[in-house]
Formats: structure tokens, C-alpha cells, sequence
């Protein structure tokens, strides 16, 4: 039977997936770990632990003493916070993802699941329905360090079989935790500022338009993708997938619709030019091909789906 190790856990991503595994799975089989203490009381539905994925001891006993079959690893230094702290994020994100690949091999593990992102594309890269195979020449560091992960991941699968699996999120937008410092944040945020009666001041020009994704299709496409047959997975660095593009000023009448008196203003700060590098729109179709993958969800539907749903998380 499967046993689960999620790490970074109880972040954006995590806090759903997590979810979503136990809810798959069963209790007994998920294991919850974050470097956030303050994350356990979240996890009421399985067991949570405080692990650092940076302590390689500690990780690796874990791994060991409970017999850990499959590795969900999400912790990672996003965008915005990466041009903060561009060696740190290089760090991080790269040593850590290198770990659990020994990891798998060290191992034997069934499968690796590790996000890879839009930020791997950069301004010579096609805008327009991005391809899978094209110019990529990302401009963070987070970026890059998604872009070298991806070669990794696939260099594992070549050279030692482990069998690790990724999707190039969109920017990802759900109700049931904060966003952790990427660029696509001012969509969660948003709305709060709506349900509060608040004025937005977005971080975005009205026209910057990107890729996004609403929380549910997001972790559709992880759980599809993770129970795909092995000969499916034909794409061993990262999978483009996309679920609907939109600008901040697309958001915000969306929301108008509901909330009449929302009002925005635009003050783009350093993230514009980071939203300037990445694509407007992905083409997914290797996704939808190879694994079945269909969004279910537009910008009409997400935006009521959250202004419903998001005062029961944040009252
Ligand atoms: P997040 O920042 O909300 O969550 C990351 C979690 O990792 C946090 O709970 C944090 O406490 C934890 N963490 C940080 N350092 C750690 C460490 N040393 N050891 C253990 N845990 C640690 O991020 P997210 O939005 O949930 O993103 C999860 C993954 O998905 C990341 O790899 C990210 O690059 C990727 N991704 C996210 C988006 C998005 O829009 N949210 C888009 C593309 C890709």
C-alpha cells in the first residue's frame, strides 16, 4: 500500500493536495510535514510533522522508519520572493529537489511528484499558446531554478528509472490558504479585498494577462497525472497546462458583477516585470493527449465559486 510524504505541505498548494491524497488515500497513508509549526492545526485529517526538507537526516529517517513509497515535494521559494533572495532561493529549490531525487533512487520509490511553472519561460519565448518545446530563457531565479529542476527530473528518469512527474503550473488561484509570495498572488488577493468591501490596489497593470488556474483543476491535473500508466507519462521534464488566461482588469469585472461598488487601482511595482517575462496563454494539448487532461473551470465560474466559498476559510 502506498505511504505518502508531502513536503511544504502546508503552503497554497499543499494545504489542498494534502487533501486531496488523504481524501484518495486514507489517513493512515498521507504524512503531512511543513517547516511551518504553525501549520499543524491545519492538518486535522492526517498526521503532521515539522520537517525541514534542508535537514537530509532527519528527512531521510523519515523516508526510512515509515516506509515512504511516494514523495509530494512542494516546498519551494516562489517568484517574487526569489528576486528577494536569489542565492537562498537557488538553494533551496535546487538542493532540495536533488535530495529527493537520491532520495527515490537511495530507495527504490514508486514516484516523485515535484511542480515545475510557467516561470520557466522568459521574453524571447512565444507568448501566444506557449508550446512545450520552444526558447525558454527564464529571467528569475526561481524560474531558472524550475528550468534546471525540469532537466533533472528528467535526467533521473533516464539514467535511474525514478519515476517523477511534473506540471508546469499556471499561476495558481484558490480560497483556502494565502498565496506564498509569487506573482499571481494580487488573484487571491483580490478577492479578499471584495469580500472586505475594501478598495484593490493591484501590483499588475490592468492589461498584464497570464495564465492561471483554479485550485481544483490544479489538483485534478496532479492526482490524473500521478495515477496515469506508466507508458502515458511520455514527457519526463514538466507538462504545459493551462486553464484560462486573464488580465487584473478581467478579474476585476468578473467580480464587479457581484460586488457593484469594488473599486481598483493599478500600481505595478517590481512583479510587473516579472509578469512581463512569462507567457499570455500555454499549450497543453502533450497534456490533454497523453493523459486525458480537461480544465473544468473559466474565470465566471472560479470568481463565484470563491466569493461563495472564501468567507467560510477566512470569516
Ligand atoms: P507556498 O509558498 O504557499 O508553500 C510552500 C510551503 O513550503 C510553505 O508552507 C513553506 O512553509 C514550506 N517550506 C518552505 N521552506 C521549507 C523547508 N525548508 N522545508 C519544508 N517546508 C518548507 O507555495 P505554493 O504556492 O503552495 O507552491 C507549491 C509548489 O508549487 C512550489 O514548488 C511552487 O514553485 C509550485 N508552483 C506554485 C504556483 C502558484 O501559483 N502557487 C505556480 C507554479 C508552481
Amino acid at each position: 500500500m502506498e505511504k505518502i510524504l508531502v513536503i511544504g505541505a502546508a503552503g497554497q498548494l499543499g494545504s489542498e493536495l494534502t487533501k486531496a491524497l488523504t481524501d484518495r488515500f486514507g489517513s493512515e497513508h498521507v504524512i503531512a510535514t511543513d517547516l511551518n509549526a504553525d501549520a499543524k492545526e491545519k492538518f486535522d485529517f492526517c498526521r503532521f510533522q515539522v520537517l525541514d526538507i534542508m535537514d537530509q537526516e532527519s528527512v531521510r529517517s523519515l523516508v526510512k522508519n515509515e516506509k515512504i513509497t511516494q514523495i509530494y515535494h512542494l516546498a519551494a521559494v516562489l517568484s517574487a520572493t526569489g528576486e528577494k533572495r536569489p542565492l537562498f532561493a537557488w538553494e533551496l529549490n535546487m538542493e532540495s529537489l536533488l535530495f529527493v531525487l537520491e532520495l527515490a533512487r537511495e530507495f527504490n520509490l514508486d514516484k516523485i511528484y515535484w511542480p515545475s511553472s510557467i516561470a520557466v519561460f522568459g521574453p524571447n519565448t512565444p507568448k501566444i499558446n506557449t508550446p512545450q518545446y520552444c526558447v525558454k530563457e527564464p529571467n528569475t531565479v526561481y524560474g531558472i531554478s524550475k528550468q534546471a529542476g525540469e532537466r533533472w527530473c528528467e535526467y533521473y528518469f533516464q539514467k535511474y528509472g525514478v519515476d517523477v512527474r511534473s506540471l508546469r503550473y499556471p499561476g495558481l488561484i484558490g480560497y483556502k490558504a494565502l498565496p506564498g509570495g509569487g506573482t499571481t498572488d494580487y488573484a487571491v488577493d483580490i478577492y479578499h479585498k471584495a469580500l472586505n468591501g475594501e478598495k484593490f490596489t493591484c501590483f499588475l497593470r490592468e492589461d498584464s494577462m497570464l495564465p492561471m488556474m483554479y485550485m481544483p483543476d490544479a489538483i485534478k491535473a496532479t492526482i490524473d497525472l500521478m495515477e496515469a500508466p506508466i507508458e502515458n507519462i511520455e514527457i519526463r521534464s514538466s507538462y504545459n497546462l493551462a486553464g484560462m488566461s486573464f488580465s487584473p482588469k478581467d478579474i476585476y469585472e468578473s467580480i464587479l458583477e457581484h460586488h457593484p461598488d469594488f473599486k481598483i487601482n493599478y500600481e505595478p511595482d517590481f512583479r510587473q516585470q516579472i509578469a512581463d517575462g512569462w507567457p499570455d496563454s500555454i499549450d497543453d494539448h502533450f497534456a490533454r493527449d497523453h493523459w486525458g487532461w480537461k480544465p473544468a473551470y473559466g474565470l465566471k465560474e472560479m470568481t463565484k465559486d470563491i466569493l461563495e466559498n472564501l468567507p467560510k476559510f477566512f470569516p
